[in-house]
This record gives structure tokens, C-alpha cells and sequence, in this order.
């Protein structure tokens, strides 16, 4: 096999070596069915199997908290931006939004175009490098949901903790950390993530909600943008993205054989450590763009004195075989996604390019 890149892509990202390579052994032939599980009816008890295994395991992961479904759907996490309005900001009812960057002004956007709607809290004075304190929020009384990201992908921050709403759903876009680290699933009423980060390939959109809010959706809603639609149908109404169901099958294997989600928190740590001490270390040379406080373990914003550097930067770390770590084109500067199946030593090496750089630039 050749050499692995050095790959720090935002999404589709990097996927664990161990279950790209379990993938291939099982590619051709599926457990000795003669066929790969792409060609399989979704109907047929093999396929069924996997999407079952996939969907309990996700529960287990999570403690297997009671009154919870998970639903896999299509159209990545942007079409749950909609869906979401769509299905539970019913007349007289207002959406309450948390508005930290990029990612949540696009929920808001669409759920604009459904209803109405209230921004709870917002970081946009501090140009999205923090996450506002929610401790004090005050919500409306008739708020449906209260809808926060977890994680701006591209601004490069991240929740520490998440409010009490009281009996208000409270709602989660966790597209780009979902699995990242332990979380109590029982202070959330909808949590979603696109695969394409930490979950699995792109196609497949986890939703895990509590079952009242996806099992009763407003009847003028078309039937497959309905969440009672795929909560009554286990996500098999229609032909769901069955390889990516069993990708991410997979890959929530392998969190279990790295111990479960707080090993995984505990190589986040140790990996986002290794990185932001290498900007904070770097006497100014490389600046990190998120407060400390609000830092993602996730997605690793940082920027160079002038744009010139950067983009030499980029440039040099792509012939030395790093890949995306361009910061995204709205924002400019530079990006390491260090997701669950980024390895620590990809890191080191990226540190080290880092320490080589200034050295001959500084
Ligand atoms: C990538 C991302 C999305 C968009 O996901 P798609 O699956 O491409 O629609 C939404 N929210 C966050 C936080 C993301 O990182």
C-alpha cells in the first residue's frame, strides 16, 4: 500500500484506516452472500441486520438512554436546517437560535423561510471566536426548540457545556464533533451530524431524537420530509444510502474498540493539546483565531502574519504531503480538522512541519 496522506480535510474527512481496510476485505463478498452489501435489497434480513446494529450501537454509545430513535436520512445535515422548521416550528411557536457562525446562520436562514424566528444568544460582536455564555438565557415562552452547533466547523470553535432549557427541546447540530467526546444525550431533544466527519462517509444524516418530537409530524408536510415518516418506517421508507449506514456501522465499531467515547475524548485532548500549544508556543508566529476559552478539538483555526505566508505555507505542506489545511474560503487563513480518526502522529508530523517552517520564515 502506499504511503497514508497527512489528511486534515474539514469533510468528507479522514476515516479510520482499520475500517477503510475491513471495508475492502468485505467489499467483493459480504459474508459470504456472493454479493457486496451495496447490491443487497435495503429489505433483505443481511442488509436490515446492519442498519439495526448501526443504529443500537449508536444508542449503547450514548448509555442507552431511554425514549430515544435514531433515523438515517438523506440530503446531509443542511436538509435538517429545514426539516427541522419544517416539522416542529408549528403556528404561533418561535425558533430560538444560538447564533455562533457559519453553520448556525445557515440553520437560521431556512428556518427563516418557515417560521419565525428569535437569535437566544450570539457571538457575532466578537466576530464568532467565542461561544456566547448561555448560563442566564432567557427564552420565550413559546419557543418550539431551542437549535445550537456544537462545533463551527469553520470558525473553528466549540461548546464546553450545554444550557438547561427546561421543557424547551433543546436541539444540536453536531455535523463536525458528534462522538468527540461523552455527552448526556437526556439534556437533548434532537441531536444531528452529516456523517462525512466524524461518523462515517458523506450520505448518510444521523438524526437521534426523543420520540415525541419525530413521531407526529404536521400532516401538509410532504411524506420524505416528515420525521414520522422514517421514525415509523426505521429509517426504510424509502431506499436509504445503505453503504454509508454500514461505514458508519463500522466506524462506531471501531470507537468501541478504542474504548468507548472517553478514550476517544482523551486522544482529542491529548491531540488538540499537542497542536494549540504548538500556535501558543510558536511566540506569535502562528496566532490561533478562536478565544481559548471556545477552542474546538476539533477544527483547528489558525492564521500567519500575512496572507502571503499562508499561502506559502499551504503550498510548501501540500509537497511535503499534508492535505487541507487551507482555512475555508469565507474565512480565510488556516485549518487543521483533527477528527476521531485523524491519528495522533499525523499531528506530530504536522507540529513538526509547523516548528521547520518558522524556522526558515521566522
Ligand atoms: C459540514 C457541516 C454542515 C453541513 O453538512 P452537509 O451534510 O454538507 O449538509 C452543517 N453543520 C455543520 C456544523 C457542519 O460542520
Amino acid at each position: 500500500m502506499g504511503k497514508r496522506a497527512y489528511n486534515f480535510n474539514a469533510g468528507p474527512a479522514a476515516l479510520p484506516l482499520a475500517v477503510l481496510e475491513r471495508a475492502q476485505a468485505e467489499f467483493v463478498d459480504f459474508h459470504g452472500t456472493g454479493m457486496s452489501i451495496m447490491e443487497m435489497s435495503h429489505r433483505g434480513a443481511v442488509y436490515e441486520g446492519v442498519h439495526n446494529e448501526a443504529s443500537s450501537r449508536l444508542l449503547q454509545l450514548l448509555g442507552n438512554p431511554q425514549g430515544y430513535k435514531v433515523l438515517f436520512l438523506q440530503g446531509g445535515a443542511s436538509t435538517q436546517f429545514a426539516m427541522i422548521p419544517m416539522n416542529l416550528l408549528t403556528e404561533g411557536k418561535v425558533g430560538a437560535y444560538v447564533k455562533t457562525g457559519s453553520w448556525a446562520n445557515k440553520a437560521i436562514k431556512e428556518a427563516k423561510l418557515i417560521g419565525e424566528t428569535v437569535v437566544a444568544a450570539s457571538s457575532e460582536e466578537d466576530k464568532y471566536m467565542s461561544i456566547p455564555d448561555l448560563s442566564k438565557l432567557q427564552l420565550p415562552e413559546n419557543a418550539a426548540y431551542l437549535h445550537l452547533t456544537s462545533n463551527e466547523t469553520i470558525e473553528g470553535t466549540q461548546f464546553t457545556q450545554y444550557p438547561d432549557t427546561g421543557s424547551v427541546p433543546l436541539i444540536a447540530d453536531m455535523s463536525s464533533d458528534i462522538l468527540c467526546r461523552p455527552f448526556d444525550l437526556s439534556q437533548f431533544g434532537m441531536v444531528y451530524a452529516g456523517a462525512q466527519k466524524n461518523l462515517g462517509p458523506s450520505g448518510v444524516t444521523v438524526v437521534i431524537a426523543r420520540e415525541e418530537l419525530v413521531n407526529d409530524s404536521p400532516k401538509h408536510i410532504p411524506s420524505m420530509l416528515r420525521y414520522d415518516t422514517h421514525a415509523n418506517n426505521n429509517s426504510l421508507y424509502n431506499t436509504p444510502p445503505s453503504f454509508s449506514i454500514y461505514m458508519v456501522n463500522e466506524v462506531l465499531r471501531w470507537i468501541e474498540e478504542q474504548g468507548g467515547l472517553q478514550a476517544v475524548e482523551k486522544n482529542n485532548r491529548e491531540k488538540a493539546a499537542l497542536l494549540y500549544d504548538a500556535i501558543d508556543n510558536s511566540g506569535g508566529f502562528f496566532r490561533g483565531c478562536a478565544s481559548k476559552e471556545s477552542r474546538s478539538l476539533m477544527n483547528v483555526t489558525f492564521r500567519l502574519a500575512d496572507e502571503e505566508l499562508e499561502k506559502q505555507f499551504i503550498k510548501l505542506s501540500e509537497q511535503e504531503g499534508f492535505v487541507g489545511l487551507k482555512g475555508h474560503r469565507s474565512v480565510g487563513g488556516l485549518r487543521a480538522s483533527i477528527y476521531n480518526a485523524v491519528p495522533y502522529d499525523n499531528i506530530k508530523a504536522l507540529v513538526d512541519f509547523m516548528n521547520h517552517f518558522q524556522q526558515q520564515n521566522g
